[in-house]
């Protein structure tokens, strides 16, 4: 091992929360090195390529509200299109298929006035939780001693309702209805701006894509930040004394006055801390553990199911595939479907089997033409060899008011970062931005004042 190379701050992670605290620390003129894990940077959002159109396999939607994102995203020239939702979506609910405009599915009266009660009910409580404190809101022990479908038990949710709450849990967390608690989906109701908000394409949290793909906003703003950024170097070990960290690799050490770790909260794990981390941030660690999600997608010559007045938009509660968006480049084509899948029936198959269990559903939703791609890809987030897992945290009962309150809370020198641990839009790419930024500010506030350096000067 060569000699620690010194830093000012040492992060760990080269998703967006940690490249913007590496940027935020840059700009005020410290000295920082990024160490990821992977090959790559990006963390959870990933390019694909599909009959030579790129896809995103993880994050990918903005809101309009994410300006925290989108400023990174036009400082690199990244441009955002918007979520084809034209024509009529598709609902495949037990065994029968039908189309409906807006974003509740058209069901039975009956099936309507439950589903609409509960989604008013959970709205109503979503707005009395604290999105940066949940266990400091109101009736937080109450609100987490019952998962959300002992809650819908309660509420005499009926079998439709409970369909369309899985199909929600499973998109958002990669679990189901009674892995996470009624505090920890209010908290994302609330993080997401109301439920239609989180559910929504126009003007909601499925609002806008990028065509280049969310990993090339973070391929570009890694490029900024030149060689401090370091792939291939999984953070193995931070020790920590009165005159600052030591952080090792398997290969190097560095040495810096604070680390910023922005691992998503599972993952914290696969650090060893000296001195160790207290029990509380342990139980955090093992409580709140990411979800599973896969997701593939299907090119065809040209998005045919538009000429049907299609949106390819679809709800299912059947099968493998439970959600589909259209990501077509442009009308002409290709058409490219993009399709949620549940990792427990799909992960541990080949691809071959994989591929025909996606196309046959498509084929069910959208007509015999759904039968013949062009081409296929798939990833499954679960089986990922560093750093496995899905969109975010499954929270359960009681893990938000046992362990939440110390995630954000420092570890001596070792501060924390990640989507999780972000108030507002927590969960989401705008959410690690914000969060990245938060630590930045806390880092910098302890660190010896520097004379912050122009952008340009900063990047040379
Ligand atoms: C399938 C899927 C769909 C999603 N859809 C959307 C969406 O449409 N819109 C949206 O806003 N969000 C979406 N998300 C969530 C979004 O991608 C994340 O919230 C965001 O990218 C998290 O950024 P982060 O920097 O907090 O964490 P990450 O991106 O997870 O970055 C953390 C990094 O730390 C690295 N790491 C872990 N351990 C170590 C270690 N020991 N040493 C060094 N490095 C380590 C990891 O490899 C990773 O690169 C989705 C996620 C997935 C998986």
């Amino acid at each position: 091992m060569n000699a620690p190379e010194s830093v000012d701050v040492v992060i760990v992670g080269a998703g967006f929360a940690g490249l913007t605290a590496a940027h935020d620390l840059v700009d005020q003129g410290y000295s920082v090195v990024v160490l990821e894990g992977r090959d790559r940077v990006g963390g959870r959002v990933f390019t694909g390529e599909i009959a030579g159109v790129k896809v995103d396999l993880g994050g990918t939607w903005v809101a309009k509200e994410h300006d925290a994102i989108r400023a990174i995203a036009d400082q690199v020239g990244c441009t955002t299109v918007k979520q084809f939702a034209e024509g009529r979506s598709t609902l495949w609910l037990a065994g029968k298929r039908s189309t409906y405009k807006g974003t509740i599915p058209r069901l039975s009266p009956a099936a309507l006035v439950n589903m609409t009660r509960i989604q008013m009910a959970l709205d109503k409580l979503a707005k009395t939780i604290d999105v940066e404190a949940p266990c400091n809101s109101p009736r937080a022990a109450e609100l987490d001693a019952i998962s959300l479908e002992g809650w819908l038990d309660r509420k005499r949710a009926r079998t439709t309702t409970r369909a369309l709450m899985t199909i929600v849990t499973k998109v958002e967390f990669g679990c189901q209805t009674s892995d996470v608690s009624l505090l920890h989906m209010l908290r994302t109701i609330r993080a997401f701006g109301g439920f239609d908000h989180m559910l929504d394409a126009e003007g909601g949290m499925q609002d806008a894509r990028y065509v280049e793909t969310t990993q090339e906003i973070a391929v570009r703003y890694a490029s900024l930040l030149g060689d401090r950024v370091h792939p291939n170097s999984p953070v193995r070990r931070i020790i920590q004394d009165a005159d600052g960290v030591a952080v090792d690799t398997d290969t190097a050490q560095f040495r810096a006055e604070y680390a910023i770790v922005t691992t998503a909260t599972e993952h914290r794990a696969g650090i060893e801390f000296e001195p160790a981390l207290p029990e509380k941030t342990q139980g955090l660690i093992r409580s709140w553990g990411l979800g599973a999600l896969s997701k593939a997608f299907v090119a065809y010559d040209k998005p045919f199911w538009r000429a049907d007045g299609l949106s390819g938009e679809a709800l299912t509660d059947t099968g493998t595939v439970f959600i589909t968006f259209d990501v077509s480049p442009s009308p002409n084509g290709p058409g490219v479907l993009m399709a949620f899948c549940d990792p427990r029936v799909f992960d541990v198959h080949q691809p071959e089997t994989r591929k025909a269990q996606v196309v046959k559903q498509l084929t069910d939703l959208y007509g015999p033409e759904a039968a013949r791609p062009i081409d296929y890809i798939d990833h499954c987030w679960n089986t990922d060899s560093f750093a496995r897992g899905g969109p975010n945290p499954v929270v359960g009962p009681y893990a938000t008011t046992r362990y939440g309150s110390v995630l954000t809370e420092p570890h001596g020198r070792v501060h924390w970062a990640g989507t999780e641990t972000a108030g507002e839009w927590t969960g989401s790419m705008n959410g690690a931005v914000l969060s990245g930024q938060r630590a930045a500010d806390n880092v910098a506030r302890l660190l010896p004042a520097t004379e912050p350096l122009d952008r340009k000067g900063a990047y040379s």
